[in-house]
């Protein structure tokens, strides 16, 4: 079967289209991100920019991919997890293009997508994923017709703490890179809470910690430099924990703060311990994209889950463990 499917991305700031086929092949991931001018994201301002964009950003998936709109076989759509009102605001588009185009609609899971696009990318068949991004961070293992989450954060996502410690550092959104600049000329390692309570972590405190220690006037570079140390050994504690139980032979990372080199390093380093192939996906592909729900999209509708519009309303909390993998042997 040769089947040509329109993905839609629009869970939180970014939105995103893109046009994938049936034996993997991007033709064309185009995305746009929504930065606030001071603070933090508001869902209505960011669903706003959805519906501004999302158009224009459809269309030009379209082009590039040099399709006809009428070789789309298919329109995917992240139906969940995320903010209610840009959830709302992509469903809608992705219904009315189904309608319009009498094609089928399929509802993703976005944090699955995040691991089948790296499945994808590495050839790997059934890691360990640590996922790591703005809203989510999560250590994911496939068991029973799931992708269970081995281990969790308890509060905020590491890439939003990233995000709102840049903001009292004085840097823009997104802050996560600029992070990661700053911490290479650090080397001074200032305590701050290491947090790991079985399997789950928490940064809320370690995100408190080191504000305090920058109005305290330590300096920046070690600021930067230590919150990146012991967030991202948390990280590494878990992960080793999740190889060393499932004896899985892959170690993926994906999600937008999976563009940090120094993460990368420190879990390149776990997988060597394990003897563990390692893969981190390729910057296009870590944020949030539309490849990523048409890739996921495809194998779940060849499984034969679609949605009807009428039962396509959003699930702003669906857990990535809730998703049924019809597709995965
Ligand atoms: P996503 O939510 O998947 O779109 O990813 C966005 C998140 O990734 C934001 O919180 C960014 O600050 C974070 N991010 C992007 N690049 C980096 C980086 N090099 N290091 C750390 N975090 C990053
Ligand atoms: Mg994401």
């Amino acid at each position: 079967m040769d089947l040509t499917c329109l993905g839609i991305e629009g869970t939180a700031h970014s939105f995103g289209a893109a046009i994938v086929s049936d034996d993997g092949t991007i033709h064309s991931n185009i995305y746009s991100m929504f930065s606030p001018h001071e603070g933090g994201i508001h869902p209505r301002e960011a669903s706003r920019y959805h519906s501004e964009i999302g158009p224009e950003l459809i269309g030009k998936s379209i082009s590039t991919a040099q399709i006809d709109p009428s070789d789309i076989d298919l329109i995917a759509f992240s139906r969940g997890p995320g903010l209610g009102p840009c959830l709302r605001t992509t469903a809608t588009m992705a219904r009315t293009l189904a309608l319009t185009m009498s094609i089928p609609l399929v509802g993703v899971n976005h944090c699955v997508a995040h691991i089948e696009i790296g499945c994808l990318e590495s050839g790997f068949h059934d890691p360990v994923t640590v996922y790591v991004s703005g809203g989510n961070t999560q250590i994911i293992a496939y068991a029973g017709k799931r992708f269970r989450t081995f281990g969790e954060t308890m509060d905020i996502a590491i890439g939003n703490m990233l995000d709102v410690l840049g903001r009292s550092l004085g840097m823009p959104f997104p802050a996560g890179p600029l992070v990661e600049k700053e911490a290479l000329a650090g080397s001074k390692l200032q305590l701050l809470p290491y947090s790991v309570k079985g399997m789950d972590l928490s940064y809320s405190g370690m995100l408190t910690a080191a504000q305090r220690l920058w109005s305290d006037g330590a300096p920046l570079e070690e600021v930067c430099f230590s919150v990146q140390e012991t967030a991202f050994g948390m990280l590494a504690e878990i992960s080793e924990r999740a190889l060393a139980h499932t004896k899985k032979k892959e170690l993926l990372l994906t999600g937008g703060v999976a563009r940090n080199n120094r993460l990368t390093e420190i879990l390149e380093g776990v997988a060597s311990r394990h003897n563990v192939e390692f893969h981190r996906v390729s910057p296009q592909l870590a944020g949030d994209q539309g490849a990523m729900i048409a890739w996921t999209g495809i194998q779940q509708f060849q499984s034969g889950d679609s949605v009807e519009i009428a039962d396509s309303h959003v699930l702003p909390r669906w857990r990535t463990d809730e998703q049924d993998i019809t597709w995965r042997a």
